[in-house]
């Protein structure tokens, strides 16, 4: 059997492995689970591709993306690699034609939509290969699928699981480039990965810029961002469709090659501005986020978001399609008072049940927090993917440190509101107490009794909210799960509280004028 590394300098004509993929290789050869987190153009394919090579019989690759997987075939296919996909694009008589060979062993890799591959058919075909012991393994991508509460969940990869139960003997790999906590360990339950090693790559993208600003007249602040990237490829992000044609109508009449994108349009139209933004220099994509995934593209300069994302991962794998080619490009987005109350709204009015409504809630403050915070917007995104990062130099917060204000008092007094009452309580309880609101919660559980009732009137309620946020995003808060959101102090808010040391808040000032008309809850 060749190496791992002849096969990667062979076939695919690199010269070494990148980070951890020589490691992944070796696992999955020697017959062990994987899941692996690594941002988006790590190099997750080869970790699956090279072992499906070198292992006897077919790797097995479940993707969601039709189109993704007919780029991968063909990329594979100039490689010299016998590789094909099965999906629901294809005719009959092309389906059975690689229904065929992968009978005959005469494909390394087949790729399947996940809904094919759950089928009795190719299951029966399957069957057939392991029988003979031709499942060399089962590649997994795009694995966050399978969480209910993540931004892209397909039902059918919940089934996934099965796989496992029928072929126990295959080694699977899972992989993703959204590495958040909670959706790791679903990947882990829901696709019974617990004895898989996991592998997880920096998320970094040090050729980011990270920038926010406070909204106060989007349309002039756009065009003052695109003027400084004239001429190169974008991406502008809205939250809905008809935002998307207004503004990219309007960036015409500004004399910006702009094309609109969303599930509204045509499947011509769509397809037909998605080709001149991959093919033509310097096309403006306004899009909704059905404009994305899976689209590679090296040279986007910047990705704008002129409306609050979903949560800190879609955020980052939004922005993920800027600077592929790791030359500098940078991820900007406006944010407003305006932005909170939609997504609230839009949690509190949707369908789901209570458990995911908090796990949302609790998403959208982690988010929230991302954009308030006064320290390094790229080391506090890489800490939500449970990774160290010192100040990076290259983010708004770093390059123009946000003023600040000594916040040590205020934070005092919000903690100590969270532990006399038992840290179980959310922001907006201990803010009433702070204020001293005799709420009818306030009046049942008794706390217009506490010392700290009525002890934060020096700020108004956004002055606390920003606070409380603060310290989320600082780490001295922890909204606990199991508590419904109560807010918990952790270790790290015993100096503050002890007055051992001092903390400093970002100014609220200027969110005064953004969005001073519209009430938080
Ligand atoms: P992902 O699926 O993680 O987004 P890909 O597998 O598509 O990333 O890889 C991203 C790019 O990096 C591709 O162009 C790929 O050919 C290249 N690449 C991956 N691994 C290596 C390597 N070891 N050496 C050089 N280029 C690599
Ligand atoms: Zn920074």
């Amino acid at each position: 059997m060749p190496s791992p590394l002849e096969t990667l300098h062979r076939v695919f004509g690199y010269s070494s492995f990148r980070g951890p993929q020589a490691e992944i290789v070796d696992h999955l050869i020697g017959g062990g689970d994987a899941l692996v987190l690594m941002p988006t153009g790590g190099g997750k394919s080869l970790c699956y591709q090279i072992p499906s090579l070198l292992r006897q019989g077919v790797g097995v690759v479940v993707s969601p993306l039709i189109a993704l997987m007919q780029d991968q075939v063909d990329a594979l296919l100039q490689a010299g690699v016998r590789a094909a996909f099965l999906n629901s694009s294809q005719d009959f008589a092309t389906a059975s034609e690689i229904e065929r060979r992968l009978r005959s062993d005469e494909l390394d890799l087949i790729y399947v939509a996940p809904e094919r591959l759950l089928t009795d058919r190719f299951l029966a075909l399957m069957d057939h290969l392991q029988e003979r012991n031709r499942l060399a393994l089962f590649a997994i991508d795009e694995a966050h699928c399978v969480s209910q509460w993540g931004h892209d969940f397909r039902p059918e990869y919940i089934q996934l699981s099965a796989l496992h139960q029928r072929y126990p003997t295959v080694p699977r790999i899972a992989l993703t480039a959204t590495a958040d906590q909670l959706t790791r360990q679903e990947i882990i339950a829901r696709l019974s990965l617990d004895a898989a090693r996991v592998f997880i790559s920096s998320f970094d993208r040090p050729n980011i810029r990270y920038t926010v600003v406070e909204r106060d007249n989007p349309r002039r602040q756009l065009l003052d961002f695109l003027a400084r990237h004239r001429g190169v490829a974008g991406i502008v992000y809205c939250l809905s469709r008809k935002k998307v044609d207004e503004t990219a109508d309007w960036l015409n009449e500004q004399g910006i090659a702009a094309l609109p994108y969303h599930a509204g349009l045509d499947t011509a139209v769509r397809q037909n501005h998605q080709q001149r933004f991959l093919r033509e220099d310097g096309i403006v994509m306004v899009a909704t986020i059905a404009f994305g995934m899976g689209i590679d593209k090296p040279d986007v300069r910047f990705v704008a978001h002129l409306d609050l994302p979903k949560s800190l991962e879609a955020y980052y794998q939004e922005t993920g399609r800027a600077g592929r080619d790791g030359e500098p490009a940078e991820a900007w987005m406006t944010y407003g008072l305006n932005d909170v109350v939609i997504h609230r709204m839009r949690i509190e009015e949707s369908v789901a049940g209570d458990e995911q409504k908090r796990v949302e809630r609790g998403k959208l403050d982690a988010l929230l927090a991302w954009c308030e915070t006064a320290a390094c917007r790229r080391a506090l995104l890489l800490r939500y993917f449970s990774e160290e990062a010192k100040p990076c130099g290259n983010c708004d917060t770093c390059l123009e440190p946000p003023e600040l204000w000594d916040g040590t008092v205020a934070a005092q007094k919000a903690m100590s509101a969270a532990l006399r009452t038992g840290q179980r309580f959310g922001a907006g309880h201990l803010i009433d107490i702070l204020r001293g609101k005799a709420t009818e919660k306030v009046r049942q559980f008794g706390h217009g009794e506490l010392p700290t009732f009525g002890a934060g009137t020096d700020l108004d309620e956004a002055g606390w909210r920003s606070v409380f946020r603060q310290l989320l995003a600082a780490g001295l808060l922890h909204a606990d799960a199991q508590a419904y959101g109560g807010l918990r102090l952790t270790d790290a808010a015993r100096p503050v509280l002890k007055g051992e040391t001092t903390l400093s808040l970002r100014k609220q000032a200027s969110r005064v004028r953004g969005g001073g008309r519209q009430r938080v809850h």
